[in-house]
């Protein structure tokens, strides 16, 4: 079956029904995406290999609905005979079989936001950003700021709701703002948005994408064919190369956000207030108050940063200055990302499970004076040099856990061999309580223990989540004692 002409400028009202379609994967997107094409009345099969019980859940649901569903050992080795179109899954390697099939024959692939792309309502404005850290905390501040302003607003993307569920939501939006991983990315093709961020790049997946040009060139799609603002980061001059390289709509602009003064066309701080100079007519010679870091909660540098970047995106869509504010007075961070825990003899526990990667840690290490750190966990291949040169003024001790603490503290002996380090074989329940003991032996009034792992959970805990509850409840016993 050849591949029908309209498929390449696809849009709403084409004729889906004489498609037929794979749906690579049966996950959280897979599933909205499929679900989507079944309503546009598309020819649908959807392959994984898994056959666990929240597959089988989703397909017999799709097979309700009318899809045909493959799932289980060798459901995805080939492609089906007709095939005019794969919808992948993030997850999906570009070398997973199926879709080097694919490619092989010409047919197109895409991902779930790119349908999303073609699905939409050309009258809804899309909001977008990434980031290697800091996504779903700038996401959900935009998400506030858009609503103070009065906009019906849909929040969507990597973590959130499948960005085609938002798209086909009949209540429809006036703004949409989306939070996009390298992975989604990579698989876009058309997608020319409103405004984008890119927040920050540090090396992370680079298993997937090959290489650390390509993850950052995944990252650079979300600018193409920009309209408005490219969001950028002034101190980290990879995300400002990427608006360089990127092709946007003639009178897009270039906008950066920095933690100090803004030059004319950024937004920044001046003496703790945060201020616009790009989207206010006398920027030439003025600013706009959009509040002050106090605002921001928690005020560490970094949340300022993700809170800047959120501004530049909701001014750039002409929300007002107070509106901004607002936004972040109604933003409440989600769990395990620099929480405090408790103050227990003038030491602050603080637990930021979320930073899984060694920017995420660094980031968070800069928001303390004095830290006894406690990390370790999975490194994912990541070296831990850089963090611990920007961190060691600041560390009065470390605790070291996990898998692969002996690379952490092989980093410390080169750069800070006069930094305190316990390390902890344990993996047992008891592993966290010992870990904040002797954190909290260690520590100083005035000091923060901060759980800022840099490594992945799964060597200890099910996940992020878990190793931050049991951060919490050891520092609750260590209270009770
Ligand atoms: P993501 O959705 O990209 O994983 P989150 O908002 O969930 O990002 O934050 C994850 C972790 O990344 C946080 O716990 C914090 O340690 C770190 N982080 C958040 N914002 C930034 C930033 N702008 N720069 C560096 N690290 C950050």
């Amino acid at each position: 079956m050849s591949r029908p002409p309209w498929l390449a400028d696809a849009a709403r009202e084409s004729p889906w029904s004489e498609l037929s379609v794979v749906v690579a994967g049966i996950g959280v997107s897979g599933f909205a995406a499929a679900d989507a094409l079944v309503q546009l009345g598309a020819r649908v099969t959807v392959v994984d290999e898994g056959d666990g019980d929240d597959q089988r859940e989703r397909a017999n649901i799709l097979e309700i609905l009318d899809a045909t569903v493959r799932l289980g050992g060798g459901a995805t080795a080939e492609l089906p005979a007709g095939t005019q179109l794969v919808v992948t899954s993030p997850g999906w390697r570009p070398t997973a079989p199926l879709l080097v099939a694919a490619a092989d024959a010409g047919i197109p692939v895409w991902g779930e936001v790119e349908l999303a792309w073609r699905l939409r309502d050309p009258a809804t404005p899309w909001l977008a950003l990434t980031g290697t850290n800091g996504k779903t905390t700038t996401l959900r501040m935009l998400t506030e700021m858009l609503r103070a302003s009065g906009l019906r607003v849909g929040a969507a993307g990597n973590v959130g709701e499948p960005v085609v569920s938002a798209v086909m939501d009949p209540v429809g939006h006036d703004v949409l703002a989306v939070e996009l991983s390298s992975f989604q990315l990579h698989w876009t093709h058309s997608l020319a948005v409103r405004s984008a961020a890119v927040l920050n790049i540090a090396p992370d997946h680079l298993d997937w994408h090959g290489s650390a040009g390509e993850y950052a060139a995944a990252k650079g799609r979300i600018y193409q064919g920009v309209e408005t603002a490219c969001v950028y980061n002034v101190a980290d001059p990879a995300t400002e190369q990427l608006v360089r390289d990127a092709d946007v709509v003639e009178g897009a602009r270039a906008i950066g956000f920095t933690l100090g003064i803004p030059a004319v066309g950024m937004v920044g701080v001046v003496d703790d207030v945060l201020v616009d100079r790009a989207f206010i007519a006398e920027r030439q010679t003025s600013a706009a108050e959009l509040g002050t870091v106090d605002d921001v909660q928690p005020a560490a540098p970094h949340n300022v940063a993700n809170a800047l970047a959120a501004a530049a995106l909701a001014r750039s869509v002409g929300v007002p200055p107070v509106a901004v504010r607002d936004g972040l007075h109604t933003f409440t961070p989600d769990p395990h990302r620099v929480a405090t825990v408790a103050t227990i003899d003038g030491v602050r526990y603080v637990d930021d499970s979320k930073a899984t990667n060694p920017h995420a840690a660094a980031a968070s290490l800069q928001a303390y004076e004095s830290v006894v750190w406690i990390a370790g966990g999975l490194a994912k291949g990541a070296v831990f040099d850089e963090l611990v040169i920007g961190a060691r003024e600041r560390l009065r001790g470390v605790v070291l856990i996990g898998a692969d603490r002996h690379i952490i503290k092989e980093a410390l002996g080169r750069h800070a061999p006069d930094v305190p380090v316990i390390e902890l074989s344990g993996t047992d329940n008891m592993a966290m309580d010992r870990a904040v003991q002797a954190a909290a032996e260690a520590a100083h009034a005035g000091d923060t223990v901060l759980l800022a792992p840099a490594c992945a959970s799964m060597d200890m805990f099910a996940n992020y989540a878990r190793r931050g509850d049991a951060f919490a409840a050891a520092v609750h016993r260590h209270d009770g004692h």
